[in-house]
């Protein structure tokens, strides 16, 4: 066969196919360099991979579902959006939590919260439009193949330090007529900021103002895989119920600690005229990207364990230990609110330059803040055993005497 014939390939998806990210880079090189040294002599503060086992009852629900149920009904397909008892199952279980009234029929099922934001990101794209999504530093990193994959323009708003709150004045001078949504991440991967409800109200009422002035809904895609890791006996405030033109985009990965096995949701409340439109819209961009349904599986292991949460007092003792010893090091930390993350400034600011360092002399892995889209910072996952951070914390040290930058 011939080898020489030119190819035609999608180029923003060659790109994104080829381009490692950092993230994925050090967790790569931790475990090469694990399998040289020994996995205790690496301090790998990178990935969030919940370092937990998922809650008994996962296992458990399992069990019965393998034993009990008729084998074709449980790996046959369910309808696209869902099976609606389990989406039932769901909606009720955020009725009791927040007082709403949601339907099964508001909530579509998706391999994980990843497929419920690309879905998102289609259903509000405008054929022949410019269609801007915003999205403020620091954040996910993926929300930008995400949204340009469905043909979205990524718009960052810079970050906002020192402690990485809304930007209300960068957000409004960011709105155009071209403005399709927000995104929003609380608690927040990778600062651990938890937004609170007085900011977000603030939010909801630039973006109705905006939305008036342009006549046209601009959405908030509330973004909520860590919503359950909230830490100091807070809770998230519920932003649907803050702003009517939110789809709410949840995973189970974090909250059940399964994030290999996909599977979370969309919801888009009836709180507005047309939400049935845009559900079919996120059904049908599901459907075009061949999603088919989420796995029916652990659909039935959600409608078993709906009220069922991961034991976070290990990450939370993780998070004090982490906080205390950096800071009694000298370095400048972000107090982390929710998710499994910190956010440390980097002395002299040279990120990069800094995980690089901590990579070479210290084997400690930390991802510098330049790939969430700001300067200066490193975040470091405090989801990893806590023998982990007693030992790493002494390296933090000798790379804080010892950093030259
Ligand atoms: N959004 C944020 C902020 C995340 O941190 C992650 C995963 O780390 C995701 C979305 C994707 O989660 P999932 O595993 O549910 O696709």
């Amino acid at each position: 066969m011939k080898r020489d014939l030119p190819l035609t390939l999608n180029q923003e998806a060659l790109h994104n196919g080829q381009q490692r990210s950092v993230i994925r880079e050090l967790f790569d090189y931790g475990q090469i360099k694990a399998k040289e040294i020994g996995a205790e002599n690496i301090f790998d503060f990178s990935i969030g991979n919940p370092s937990i086992p998922p809650p008994p009852e996962v296992q458990a629900a399992f069990l019965t579902l393998l034993q009990d149920r008729d084998p074709t009904k449980l790996h046959g397909y369910t309808s696209s959006a869902g099976d609606i008892s389990v989406r039932q199952t769901i909606a009720d279980s955020l009725n009791r939590r927040y007082g709403t009234h949601y339907a099964g029929e508001n909530i579509f099922m998706t391999c994980g919260a990843a497929a419920a934001l690309t879905s998102a990101f289609r259903a509000l794209v405008e054929e022949g439009a410019n269609n801007e999504f915003i999205v403020q530093a620091p954040y996910f990193p993926e929300y930008k193949p995400y949204i340009e994959g469905q043909q979205g323009n990524f718009l960052v708003v810079p970050a906002c330090p020192p402690d990485f709150g809304l930007d209300l004045d960068e957000i409004e001078k960011s709105i155009s007529p071209d403005t399709r949504a927000i995104v929003i991440n609380s608690p927040n991967n990778p600062s651990g900021k938890l937004y609170s409800e007085e900011e977000l109200q603030n939010l909801a009422y630039l973006l109705r103002l905006k939305s008036q002035e342009y006549r046209r809904p601009i959405f908030i895609v509330s973004d909520e895989p860590y919503r359950e890791l909230v830490y100091d006996g807070k809770e998230a405030p519920h932003i649907p119920a803050i702003y009517e033109y939110t789809i709410m985009t949840y995973s189970y990965s974090k909250s059940l600690s399964i994030p290999g096995d996909r599977i979370g949701y969309a919801l888009v409340p009836p709180n507005f005229e047309g939400h049935d439109l845009v559900f079919a819209a996120i059904a049908g961009a599901a459907r075009g990207m061949g999603y088919v349904c989420a796995p029916s599986l652990l659909q039935h292991m959600i409608g078993l364990t709906v009220d069922v949460k991961t034991d976070t007092k290990t990450y939370d003792k993780n998070r004090q230990m982490l906080y205390k010893g950096l800071r009694e090091i000298g370095y400048e930390v972000l107090r982390p609110e929710g998710a499994f993350y910190l956010f440390m400034k980097v002395p002299g600011g040279d990120a990069p330059a800094f995980s690089n360092f901590l990579r070479d002399e210290y084997n400690v892995l930390a991802v510098p803040s330049d790939s969430f889209g700001c300067e200066g910072y490193m975040r470091v996952s405090y989801c990893v055993a806590t023998k982990t951070i007693e030992n790493g914390l002494e390296r933090f040290e000798k790379a804080f005497k010892n950093w030259p930058g």
